[in-house]
């Protein structure tokens, strides 16, 4: 449902207020936390669990949270996690089978109940991350029923970004630190001298019924401007950019250029970009036995195309080196995924610079690609 035109500006105890009518509902509230150093996705009993006051420090291969004297709440970029965590999860029960003394084999699909979600705090990045996977596990020869169940009931409370980090360059993959779509409530902190306030707007008739039950006032045109200028000054802000070229017609016409070398004698394959990157979907499945062979289970997990054993055939990989490996990730992502799913497969959320443990980062593998095909 688009965005609607109506708005209320919440204070802090509006925020309690919301995620209290939000777990009241049943729901299972997730949203960013603190812990082990990070930024992290976990459940929220209330509003007390966010990160009030932490901000973070964003580099290639580097990431720390920061203290905040201005009490910000949503002054931090992703953490290592994101939603897929949550819709996708990377390990999932497919099936079980047992079999009985007689040897009659019963096979059980797992409909274990799903919760239903509220996200708090779903960047903007991630909200098209979302939209993204919802094409690829709902709407075509991917569908994962999993998936779908937990994505239905979700409920979706976006955070427009007034804080973007050194390695976010969501602006120049076509999308923004503002949300426009695919949220039911979109927030915007406005944090100054003389107050600390979110601006509410409505994106679905949901999010209209859940803000009824929560203590608001209108949203007068100055709190309105605010809110625009932060989250203006943020896309003037972003620490990073593609280069302004067609990212699609480059990958595709670049399978033999001599930067994958370059960034094959760095890459470790280690995976860890596929793994935080919020579009990427793959997974493998794998069975279980117990000890006594009666019983067994067949699970799906998150895969890798870094993975030696992903492009396995008989006889072996397809794709045996990093080269070849780094160039499909890269390609598939920025080029080819256009052909199967009708857009990128990159939102510019930047997690795949900020965790590679080797700083490799995708904006300037790109910008040298396009340099050596100009050479
Ligand atoms: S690009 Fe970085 S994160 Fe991705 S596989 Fe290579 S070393 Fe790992
Ligand atoms: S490729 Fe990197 S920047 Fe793009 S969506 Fe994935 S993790 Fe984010």
């Amino acid at each position: 449902m688009p965005a609607t035109d109506t708005t209320a500006v919440l204070d802090r105890a509006g925020i309690d207020a919301l995620v209290a009518a939000l777990v009241s509902d049943g729901r299972t509230v997730v949203g960013p936390t603190v812990r082990d150093g990070a930024i992290v996705l976990g459940p929220l009993d209330g509003a007390d669990a966010l990160p009030w006051g932490w901000g973070s420090e964003l580099e290639a291969g580097r990431y720390r949270l920061v203290r905040r004297t201005d009490g910000s709440v949503f002054a931090h970029t992703s953490g290592p996690q994101s939603w897929k965590t949550f819709l996708h999860p990377e390990r999932e029960k497919l099936w079980e089978a047992e079999r009985s003394p007689e040897g009659e084999l019963t096979v059980r699909a797992t409909e274990a109940e799903q919760p239903s979600y509220a996200f708090f705090g779903v960047r903007p990045c991630d909200l098209r991350a979302i939209a993204i996977q919802d094409r690829v596990l709902t709407g075509g020869h991917y569908g994962d029923d999993g998936y779908a169940r937990r994505r239905n009931g979700a409920f979706l409370i976006a955070a427009e970004c007034t804080e973007p980090g050194a390695t976010c360059f969501c602006v120049s993959m076509g999308g923004g630190p503002a949300a426009d779509a695919g949220f039911d409530l979109a927030l915007t902190e406005i944090v100054d001298a003389d107050r600390h306030e979110f601006l509410v707007r409505v994106g679905s008739a949901a999010g209209a019924r859940v803000l009824e039950r929560v203590p608001s006032r209108p949203a007068d045109g100055p709190t309105r401007q605010s809110a625009r200028e932060a989250v203006d000054a943020a896309r003037d802000r972003m620490g990073r950019a593609m280069p302004p070229v067609d990212l699609r017609a480059l990958l595709g016409t670049s399978m033999d250029a001599e930067r994958w070398d370059d960034v094959a004698a760095r890459c470790l394959t280690c995976g860890n970009c596929t793994m935080v990157c919020p579009t990427c979907f793959c997974t493998t499945t794998e069975e279980v036995t117990d000890l006594t062979g009666e019983h067994a289970e067949r699970w799906q997990r998150w895969d890798s195309c870094f993975d030696l054993d992903f492009s396995r055939l008989h006889g072996g990989p397809v794709r045996a080196s990093s080269r070849s490996r780094y160039r499909q990730w890269l390609t598939h992502k920025l080029s080819t995924w256009y052909d199967q799913f009708g857009s990128t497969g990159c939102v510019g959320c930047g997690r795949c610079i900020t965790w590679c443990p080797v700083g490799i980062d995708i904006t300037e593998e790109v910008s040298a690609l396009a340099q050596e095909a100009r050479s």
